[in-house]
């Protein structure tokens, strides 16, 4: 395959929002809980966090692919790795062409 691109791992991303939401149930859960000061931290941490975009490390999803046409077929090859985590996805499509 010959064209390449890095992009955020959907599979991080997702595993990065269910970790997100556990902090914010344990903080909601730990309001009169813990001390004002130390929830008030938190809570400021977090909405930073979610202001600044819930986003996982951009460049670890590499793409590789190729789509064309030759020798009277037409071909879609598609392969996504993570190199943080491991999760990858393959497509691949080939057709003859109807001329
Ligand atoms: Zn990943």
């Amino acid at each position: 395959m010959s064209a390449n691109n890095w992009v955020m791992c959907p599979s991080c991303t997702a595993k990065m929002v269910t970790a997100f939401d556990a902090e914010e149930r344990a903080l909601a859960a730990g309001y009169g809980v813990i001390s004002p000061e130390t929830w008030l931290t938190k809570r400021r941490e977090l909405d930073a966090r979610k202001r600044n975009g819930l986003t996982a490390d951009k460049h670890s999803f590499r793409e590789d692919y190729e789509i064309g046409v030759r020798n009277g077929e037409f071909h879609v090859n598609y392969l996504g790795q993570c190199t943080t985590c491991g999760f990858s996805y393959k497509f691949e499509h080939k057709e003859t062409l109807k001329t």
